[in-house]
């Protein structure tokens, strides 16, 4: 099982992954879901539990990420350590 901040790490290269794909793509819109509850983080940022994936258009990309809730019950260690590092 990776840490929390492994994940984290994980989750920053991905988004910047999801620039450069974006600026190759303007086109299309890319947003998380966290991989334990589904929830979505839409594209300003925040996590939203009314989303579900099969009402997202076809023309967004999905990309798996940990929301916040989550990261504290599966990791509670490392977020609180992400947390207090400001991560
Ligand atoms: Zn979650």
């Amino acid at each position: 099982m990776r840490s929390y901040v492994e994940v984290v790490n994980m989750t920053n290269e991905i988004q910047d992954l999801q620039a450069i794909y974006q600026e190759i793509d303007n086109e299309k819109d890319i947003i998380s879901i966290c991989s334990f509850c589904q929830n979505l983080k839409d594209t300003e940022g925040k996590w939203q539990e009314e989303l579900h994936p099969f009402q997202i258009p076809p023309e967004i990309l999905l990309s798996h990420g940990i929301c916040p809730r989550c990261a504290k019950k599966y990791y509670p260690r490392e977020y609180q350590r992400a947390i207090s590092k400001g991560i």
